[in-house]
C-alpha cells in the first residue's frame, strides 16, 4: 500500500517506520526543515528504543521517505495519516489548529480518493471536522476515520508492531476494507481491531488515558494517606494488585504523572465535558491531586535543610517523564529544578537520554553530568524523578562518599526501606514514611 504520514514526530515517525516494516511504500511529512533533513540524512530525533534497526533498514530498502512538501508526500497515497500535534489551547480543550490547516490543504491538493485517518488525538467530533474543511474544496472523494493511536514512548515500535488492539472509527464499508488490509499483519495473533463509529473511537482514545491517569492519582492518595496513618503503599500495592479486577499495572505510587499525553488529554476531556454541560467530577480531582502531586518531595527537602536551601547543591536524576524516552514534555522533573532554582540552590543533573532537551530549555542555569556519580560529586543531597533501571541499584557506598549529606529524595519509590536504613541514608520517598 501506498502510505503517507503527515507529521513525523514520535507518533508519526513509529507509525511510518513500522508500516514501512510491513512491506509499505510510506513518505513520511513535516514541515520542520531540520526535522526532514535529519531523516533524510539517516539520523532519528527521537530517542525510542528499537526504532533505528528499522528505520535503517527500511530506509535502505526504500520504503521510508521523508519531505516537506505535502502534495508530494500524498501523491498516490491510499491512506494518509494525520499525526499531528493535538496541544491545549488556553482553555484546556485540544487545539485543532494543526489539525484543520491539513486537512484544508488537503481539500485543494487531493487529486485521488484517499482514507485520511485521525491518528492524533482529538476530541469527539473532530472527524466530522476534518471532513468539512477537506470537502470544502475537494473535488474527489475521501473518507476520515478516526484511528486513535495507543502506543506508549520507550516501547513504542513493540506497541505498534503488536497492538493490544486496534480502534478503527468510521461508517464508511470502503474506508473499513482499506482498514482491515492495513492492520492485518499487525493482529495476526488475534488481537482485535475493533471497528465502531467515529465519535466512539475518539472518545475511547480520551477515555483510556484518563482512566489510567485516575489509576496512578488513586494510588497517589492512598500513598498520601499511607504517609498519615504509618502503612507502606508498596504493600497496600501488592495486596491489591493480585486482584485480577483491579491489576497490577499503574499502581505504583510517585511524584505524579507527566509526558506529552495524560496531562492534556485529561484536561481535554474535563474541557469536552464542560461543553456538554457535564460535571466529570472525578476528572477535576484527578487533575487537582496530580498538581499537588508533583511538588510532593518540596516540603520534604525544605524540612530537611531547615527551609534554606540558598546555596546548596541539589543532584538530580532522571529528567525524562518516564524512563526510555528524552521526552520532557511535562515531566514532573522540570517543576521541581525550577522551585529549587527559585529556593536559590544549584542543580547539577543526570539523565541517560533527556539532558539535550532539557539544556534546550533551561540552558546553563543547571550543570550537566556525564554519569549519575559525577552528579553528586559534593552535593547536598539528591533527588530522583525517573524510574531509569541504573538508578535501581547504584553503589550506595560510592554515593555515600561523594555527597555531602547521605540523603535522598526519591520520587519513585526506588529502594527498600529496610535496605535505606542499613547502609544509613536518610531516606523519603512516597507514600512509607520516612527512614532516618
Ligand atoms: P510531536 O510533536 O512529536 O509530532 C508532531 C509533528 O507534526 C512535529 O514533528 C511537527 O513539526 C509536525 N507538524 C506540525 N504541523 C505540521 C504540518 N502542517 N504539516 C506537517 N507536519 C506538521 O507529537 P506526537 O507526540 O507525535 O503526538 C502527535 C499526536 O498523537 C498528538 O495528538 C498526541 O496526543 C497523540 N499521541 C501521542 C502519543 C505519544 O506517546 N507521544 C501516543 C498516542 C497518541
Amino acid at each position: 500500500m501506498k502510505i503517507a504520514v503527515v507529521g513525523t514526530g514520535y507518533v508519526g515517525l513509529v507509525t511510518g517506520t513500522c508500516f514501512a516494516e510491513t512491506g509499505n511504500q510510506v513518505v513520511c511529512v513535516d514541515i520542520d526543515e531540520r526535522k526532514v533533513k535529519m531523516l533524510q540524512g539517516g539520523e532519528i530525533p527521537i530517542y525510542e528504543p528499537g526504532l533505528d534497526v528499522l528505520f535503517d533498514r527500511n530506509v535502505a530498502e526504500g520504503r521510508l521517505q521523508f519531505t516537506t512538501n505535502l502534495s508530494e508526500g500524498i501523491k498516490e497515497a491510499e491512506v494518509i495519516f494525520l499525526a499531528l500535534p493535538t496541544p491545549p489551547g488556553e482553555d484546556g480543550s485540544a487545539d485543532l489548529k494543526y489539525i484543520l490547516k491539513v486537512a484544508d490543504d488537503l481539500g485543494n491538493i487531493l487529486d485521488h480518493y484517499a482514507v485520511v485517518i485521525d491518528k492524533s488525538t482529538v476530541p469527539v467530533g473532530t472527524a466530522e471536522k476534518v471532513t468539512a474543511a477537506i470537502a470544502k474544496n475537494a473535488k474527489v472523494d475521501f473518507d476520515v476515520v478516526s484511528n486513535p493511536e495507543f502506543l506508549r514512548e520507550g516501547v513504542a515500535v513493540e506497541d505498534f508492531m503488536k497492538p493490544d488492539r486496534v480502534v478503527v472509527g468510521t461508517t464508511s464499508a470502503k474506508a473499513k476494507k482499506i482498514m482491515e488490509k492495513l492492520y492485518a499483519p499487525l493482529v495476526r495473533q488475534g488481537n482485535p481491531v475493533i471497528f465502531m463509529d467515529e465519535r466512539s473511537a475518539e472518545m475511547t482514545k480520551y477515555a483510556a488515558n484518563s482512566f489510567l491517569a485516575m489509576k496512578i492519582t488513586f494510588m497517589n492518595e492512598i500513598a498520601n494517606l499511607c504517609e498519615k496513618v504509618g502503612a507502606n503503599v508498596d504493600d497496600i500495592r501488592r495486596g491489591i494488585g493480585t486482584d485480577s479486577r483491579i491489576g497490577k499495572r499503574f499502581l505504583f505510587a510517585g511524584i505524579g504523572y507527566g509526558g506529552s499525553c495524560f496531562p492534556k488529554d485529561v484536561q481535554a476531556l474535563a474541557k469536552t465535558s464542560a461543553d456538554y454541560d457535564y460535571d466529570f467530577r472525578i476528572l477535576k480531582s484527578v487533575m487537582d491531586v496530580n498538581y499537588d502531586q508533583k511538588k510532593k518531595l518540596l516540603p520534604m527537602v525544605n524540612s530537611y535543610f531547615n527551609n534554606d536551601l540558598k546555596g546548596k547543591t541539589i543532584a538530580v536524576w532522571g529528567l525524562a517523564f518516564k524512563p526510555y524516552t528524552d521526552d520532557i514534555r511535562e515531566a514532573p522533573a522540570l517543576e521541581n529544578i525550577e522551585a529549587l532554582l527559585q529556593a536559590g540552590a544549584q542543580v547539577v543533573v543526570y539523565d541517560p537520554e533527556a539532558m539535550a532537551n532539557v539544556k534546550g530549555l533551561l540552558g546553563d542555569q543547571i550543570t550537566y553530568c556525564h554519569t549519575p556519580y559525577a552528579a553528586l560529586d559534593d552535593a547536598d543531597g539528591l533527588m530522583i524523578f525517573t524510574e531509569w533501571p541504573q538508578f535501581r541499584t547504584p553503589e550506595f557506598d560510592k554515593m555515600g562518599k561523594l555527597l555531602k549529606n547521605k540523603v535522598i529524595f526519591d520520587g519513585r519509590n526506588l529502594y527498600e526501606l529496610e535496605q535505606m536504613k542499613e547502609l544509613g541514608y536518610t531516606y523519603f520517598s512516597i507514600g512509607r514514611g520516612c527512614v532516618d
